[in-house]
């Protein structure tokens, strides 16, 4: 038994689909072999900042009741901070989302009569209901008296510096800029124009605060966001630098006066970093920090698969196999409900956990319409594994993203291709003309 007959009789795949595979991963090579370079760079960086922080295995105990003097919770934000380059972090298993740690860090930094200005257009979906943008949640950023007011990318990349200076008043308090496409129809924003956009903002309104979400976005390239000065970096455990391995949390990195001003928020005044238990969760966290790299390298190289296939296939995909990436993520215009429940089954039915699972578009907490998420993750609700989710909205983009490894990407590849050629989204012919 070799690998194709256990894909074609264990897997059910039509040999056509592998096939097919091949070919375009021989033609991705000498981008392969770059992100190659990019993950070796990054675990490098990372193991350095373990060594810098003298890490040992007595860090990897937990304390109860206030968890003062938890030595591993420390350890981890010194680490983070190394990493991220910058004056202090907040990593907690208690922030429970990526969500939380942008909320957190939002509602920290700004008081009643603040502006908050978004620069890459409208935030992510959850976002809006945290500003007060959609919903009427009690507790949104608005009914604080913070008030709101957001600028378009130019040809959906560019941060427009022009209308930023315009928009700018006394009360802006807080930029800020998603890097990740989120659930739009654009790419993720470029590392370079993060990097002008923050630096020409930081020289000119060196007051106002910078804040990035960067769900998604690290380890896929060299630097990170806050090399350029944004004075916080916002993200999930649950994707990429949690490498799979840490259980849950956020992380929030930055100046030391914001992390301050967000730890008093977290916990109380006073209280700030010095409490909160860690539960145990320090070793995973770290792991995963350790193996991110790794993980991000298969990732993006299984995200460029995807859009190298159903480029050829005829669909429109974000972002191409061209353009640099700055994000995990592979958007994929399918323009039909069906084919992005199709594809989704596909995701689901290769997976290690829930294999045997259908997934559905549901009323999910925190989105306006219905969306479908196919996982089977270890983690629950973990995008750094193997996932697809889709709002179900025209014109019907599935967002493909993860996989831990390149091969368990690549299975999911030929899973929702298969299930595409079983309901006859796709034909033999089509795929025959390909090979
Ligand atoms: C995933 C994500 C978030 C936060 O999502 P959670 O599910 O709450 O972790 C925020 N912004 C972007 C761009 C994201 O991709």
């Amino acid at each position: 038994m070799n690998t194709i007959n256990l894909l074609c009789n264990q897997f059910n795949i039509n040999p056509k689909i592998i096939q097919l595979i091949k070919k375009h991963e021989l033609l991705l090579d000498s981008q392969f072999n770059e992100l190659d370079d990019i993950k070796t760079f990054n675990h490098y960086k990372i193991i350095n900042a373990m060594q810098q922080a003298k890490l040992d295995a007595t860090h990897f105990g937990w304390t109860t009741g206030y968890g003062y003097d938890d030595v591993g919770r420390e350890k981890v934000e010194t680490i983070y901070a190394n990493v991220f380059k910058t004056e202090d972090a907040l990593v907690r298993p208690t922030i429970v989302s990526g969500t939380h740690a942008l909320s957190l860090s939002m509602a920290a930094v700004t008081r009643p009569g603040d502006e908050i200005l978004s620069v890459t257009g409208t935030p992510y979906d959850t976002l809006q209901k945290v500003i007060g943008i959609t919903g009427n949640e009690p507790g949104n950023l608005i009914e604080y008296g913070i008030a709101y007011n957001q600028i378009d990318l130019i040809d959906k990349k560019t941060i427009d510096i022009e209308l930023i200076n315009k928009k700018i008043n006394d009360k802006t308090k807080l930029i800020i800029m998603q890097r990740s496409t989120g659930y739009s129809d654009r790419s993720a924003i470029a590392l370079e124009e993060l990097k002008r956009a923050i630096k020409y903002l930081k020289s000119n309104y060196p007051d106002i605060i910078i804040m990035i979400d960067n769900c998604y976005g690290e380890f896929v390239d060299y630097e990170e966001p806050s090399e350029y000065g944004a004075d916080l970096v916002v993200g999930s455990l649950i994707k990429n630098p949690g490498g799979g391995l840490a259980l849950t949390g956020g992380y929030i990195v930055g100046k030391k006066i914001y992390i301050n001003e967000i730890a008093n928020r977290s916990t109380a005044p006073g209280i700030g970093k010095e409490c909160g238990l860690t539960f145990g969760t320090t070793r995973n966290t770290l792991q995963g920090l350790f193996m991110s790299p790794i993980v991000v390298n298969g990732a993006v190289k299984g995200s460029m698969l995807y859009a190298s296939i159903f480029k050829e296939l005829g669909y429109n995909v974000i972002p191409t196999v061209e353009e640099k990436r700055s994000d995990i993520i592979q958007a994929i215009e399918l323009n039909d409900p069906d084919k992005v429940i199709a594809f989704c089954k596909g995701i689901q039915s290769s997976s290690p956990v829930d294999s045997f699972v259908t997934p559905l578009p549901w009323d999910m907490p925190g989105y306006e319409e219905d969306v479908i998420m196919a996982a089977g993750a270890f983690i629950q609700g973990s995008s750094i594994e193997l996932s697809a989710d889709a709002p179900m909205r025209s014109p019907y983009y599935v967002y493909f993203q993860g996989g831990i490894t390149f091969e368990h990407s690549k299975l999911g590849l030929m899973k929702a291709l298969n299930e595409l050629l079983i309901k006859k989204h796709i034909t033999i012919e089509q795929i025959d003309k390909l090979l």
